[in-house]
């Protein structure tokens, strides 16, 4: 009882751009962003300056420590400020507190070629920062989507049935939070349905909702465990990737074709040794 996984499914609509790459932009324009929001409220000359305003201006001091006096005028932080994106409200909290722009990625592709040694003027890079950061919009485009709502549509007339579904080799690209280098295998799900099943498609969305975005393998597999558990609450379920991480085969201990696999069991398959050699067994027995 399983399905192939449509290569189709597996595409994602093109997501905004997304900056991953540069964490401390990201908290530094969550602290514009208060500074913005306490500007909106008029003050006396003497009311204290708002957090961010005065780490900012701590940070310009040591650096120029000449210009202390001086207060740094709020127009001069304003460009910085991302727009929240509209669809923030349903992205995950991480990103829920403002991003930057198109530009400012662009400028830190530029930034990174730059360090990499190359020259970003030349004629074969010059739109690559743009690529760079349309292709982001796609890598990483599960920041944008929700997995729960992926996974809404409960099909509770299933005839009875309740015994395994199996979606086995789901393929999944990720990239290592550590490194930011792509990891990628096959994700194994099973579960004992109890008020329904799901579409089989859905499954494998789920995977690739999780699999674009920064990722360590084990948190990968729990999160996967995690929603399904939580929407479809069924008797038991079992979460298996196996991959192949990048990162160890290009750098470091430079050790290609070697995998890795992370499970997650719950419920019945966690209490039932049995339960869990039915579940390897039918990922292994390919016909
Ligand atoms: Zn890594």
């Amino acid at each position: 009882m399983y399905a192939k996984p449509d290569s189709n499914t597996m595409t994602t609509r093109i997501a905004r751009a997304e900056d991953a790459m540069d964490a401390a932009l990201k908290s530094l324009s969550y602290r514009l962003t208060e500074t913005e929001d306490s500007r909106m409220t008029p003050k006396t000359p003497d009311a204290p300056r708002p957090n961010g305003a005065a780490s900012l201006n701590g940070m310009r001091n040591d650096n120029a420590p000449t210009l202390a006096p001086v207060p740094v005028p709020a127009p001069e932080i304003a460009p910085e400020i991302a727009p929240l994106p509209s669809s923030a409200k349903r992205t995950p909290e991480a990103i829920a507190t403002g991003r930057p722009s198109r530009e400012e990625a662009e400028a830190a592709v530029r930034t990174l070629l730059r360090w990499a040694g190359d020259d970003p003027n030349r004629e074969g890079l010059r739109d690559t920062p743009a690529r760079v950061v349309k292709a982001y919009g796609q890598l990483f485009g599960g920041y944008e989507q929700d997995a729960d709502k992926l996974l809404e549509r409960v099909f509770e007339e299933v005839e009875g049935y309740s015994d395994i579904v199996l979606v086995r080799d789901i393929p999944f690209y990720s990239h290592c939070e550590h490194h930011m280098v792509p990891f990628m295998g096959l994700a194994h799900i099973a579960y004992y349905p109890t008020k329904g099943v799901v579409g089989l498609s859905k499954l494998a969305r789920v995977v690739d909702t999780f699999a674009r975005r920064l990722q360590t393998q084990e948190t990968m597999t729990a999160q996967i465990a995690d929603v399904i558990e939580s929407i479809l609450k069924p008797r038991g379920i079992a979460v298996m990737v196996e991959a192949e991480h990048l990162c160890m085969a290009m750098r470091g201990v430079q050790k290609a074709g070697v995998s890795t696999i992370t499970t997650q069991f719950r419920g019945a398959f966690r209490n039932d040794p049995n339960e869990q050699v039915r579940f390897l067994t039918l990922v292994r027995n390919k016909p």
